[in-house]
């Protein structure tokens, strides 16, 4: 493995953005289930995502993911292997965040620059080995959807500078058609989580 320089401290955890912008953020994990689609359903909406993978969909099947940079949209770690982090040492964490941190590197020319932990499972290990791997912010979420239903935290409504958790499934279309439907009742679009996050 390629080192990287080892930066002190930790990334930082979001679920949300701090904006009230009317905007939220799309977020897409894993990629098993790659429906042609889906870049071009995001694009008829105006919108983009920030798709968190593992390196197996990568190896598969890269050119898939290439529309979603055209939509302006980014690729970001997910993983190597989807493991259950918490409780993982700092060199199993680190090798696991960092590999697919390079080799999106090596695949796209560039990577986002975040991470997502599977299962939204982290501790304290996590956020050192993150930041380590050069990831700017550790990313959960707000609201995820499934079967075409939004499942927000609580009985709250879907709030500007939410983060949305989709996945590569497929039902991942019809949620797609399902989220722009009630962002339009509520007036909200989707904006490029990289604009409102630190960049590099
Ligand atoms: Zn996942």
């Amino acid at each position: 493995m390629k080192p990287y320089p080892i930066p002190r401290g930790s990334s930082p955890l979001l679920s949300r953005v701090d904006t009230t912008d009317p905007v939220v953020f799309i977020t897409i994990d894993d990629g098993l289930v790659r429906d042609p689609r889906v870049a071009q359903l995001l694009a008829d909406h105006g919108a983009t995502a920030t798709l968190f993978l593992n390196s197996g969909p990568i190896r598969l099947d890269p050119g898939y993911f290439v529309p979603f940079l055209w939509i302006g949209g980014s690729i970001n770690t997910h993983t190597s292997h989807h493991p259950h982090l918490r409780g993982l040492d700092f060199n199993a964490q680190r090798k696991e965040i960092c590999a697919v941190v390079q080799q999106i590197d090596k695949v796209y020319g560039g990577n986002g620059g975040y991470f997502r932990p599977p299962y939204g499972e982290w501790d304290r290990t996590t956020l050192a080995a993150a930041a380590s791997c050069g990831v700017r912010a550790v990313l959960l979420w707000k609201e995820t959807m499934a079967d075409g239903q939004i499942r927000t935290q609580g009985s709250k409504p879907i709030q500007p500078g939410d983060i949305v958790l989709l996945h590569f499934r497929t039902d991942l279309y019809d949620n797609l058609t399902a989220l722009f439907a009630q962002l339009d009742l509520q007036g909200l679009s989707v904006a490029r989580l990289e604009d409102y996050l630190p960049a590099a």
